[in-house]
């Protein structure tokens, strides 16, 4: 099975040809850098995003939040849940964690601006 994929590693948006067998990625071409083939075998192994949103305060007030890291595509809905249920004490600086091993994933959710 072929796939084709546009590389985000950077802004030239290399196409990627990759070639899977038995879920496995046996060849990629297309990449100008090593980043683009590794980007291909995580996307068709191991999807991978990172997720941004908002977080509560107990002033009612959102404050905006992105996870740590990039977490599995899969859990994406999970992050989602732990994320709306959760409420910041204010103030807040950038960095300060707002959930704690999101869904489990092992990602913390971070806070991307200073609110008071
Ligand atoms: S393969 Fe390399 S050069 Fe091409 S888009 Fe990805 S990061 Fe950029």
């Amino acid at each position: 099975m072929t796939r084709e994929l546009i590389c985000i590693g950077c802004p030239m948006g290399c196409e990627l040809t990759a070639e899977v067998e038995d879920g496995k990625v046996i060849s990629v071409t297309g990449n100008t850098c090593g980043v683009g083939k590794k980007y291909a075998e995580t996307e068709i192994t191991a999807p991978v995003r990172t997720v941004t949103s908002t977080v509560m305060s107990d002033k009612g007030k959102p404050v905006p939040v992105k996870s740590a890291g990039a977490v599995p595509k899969d859990k994406i809905f999970d992050v989602m849940k732990d994320i709306k249920s959760a409420v910041v004490t204010l103030p807040v600086k950038i960095g300060d964690v707002a959930v704690t091993d999101a869904a489990g994933t092992g990602v913390d959710i971070i806070v991307t601006k200073e609110s008071f």
